[in-house]
């Protein structure tokens, strides 16, 4: 983690420059890691699989309703 106040590197558990006495601000948390699946989130698949079912349950009324008129 560089210092703020002078850009001197000090080591990532160091809490006080150990050039200027400056405080150093804890390192920003990791990102949470979000469940994706083939760069998709999981609900986004959960989205398109309910669409693709739902068309295709209509398709499948539609034809019913043409062949028994
Ligand atoms: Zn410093």
């Amino acid at each position: 983690m560089d210092c703020p106040s002078c850009g001197q590197h000090n080591p990532d558990d160091k809490r006080i420059c150990w050039k200027c006495q400056g405080e150093i601000p804890p390192p920003p948390p990791p990102p949470k890691p979000s469940r994706t699946y083939l760069g998709l989130p999981v609900w986004g698949w959960v989205v398109f699989a309910a669409m693709f079912i739902g068309s295709f349950l209509v398709s499948q009324c539609n034809q019913a309703n043409l062949l028994g008129g």
